[in-house]
């Protein structure tokens, strides 16, 4: 489950559209623990400069992560935004979720702006389990707006 704020999700809205037509990313900070809800959204610029995919600027996301551990936080996922494609994973999405960089524990999250209005959709992805193709190892997980 993923748990997000108002505040969290505009801020989550104003990236999205701010990088517009390019995919906006950043990651999502919590207290530790599973599912604990979303204590901000961290903008992290997107190194590939692109509308149709995101590479976290690596120095971005050491600041974040740095950001992070100074508040007795931890970054527990990534979003992303979908200028022109609905709210799943990409087969390049599936690729970078499963290599070793990226925790198994993260919320993957994707916004879509590709129809009149924004939609947020989660994921999870079980390395291992993956299947680019099929997608299987894929789980969508509910996203819950307080
Ligand atoms: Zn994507």
């Amino acid at each position: 489950m993923l748990a997000v704020d108002r505040r969290t999700w505009l801020s989550i809205l104003a990236e999205a559209w701010r990088v517009y037509p390019e995919e906006a990313c950043g990651v999502l900070v919590a207290r530790p623990g599973i599912d604990q809800p979303i204590v901000r959204f961290e903008p992290v610029a997107n190194a590939a400069a692109s509308s149709r995919v995101f590479t976290l600027d690596p120095k971005g996301f050491m600041k974040a992560e740095r950001r992070a551990d100074d508040d007795g936080l931890e970054v527990v996922g990534v979003v992303h935004s979908h200028t022109h494609t609905a709210a799943y994973p990409s087969p390049t999405d599936v690729a970078e979720a499963t290599t070793p960089l990226v925790p198994p524990t993260w919320h993957w999250a994707i916004v879509s702006l590709a129809w009149g209005f924004p939609e947020l959709r989660s994921f999870r992805v079980t390395p291992g389990e993956g299947d680019v193709d099929t997608l299987a190892g894929i789980a969508e997980e509910r996203v819950v707006l307080s």
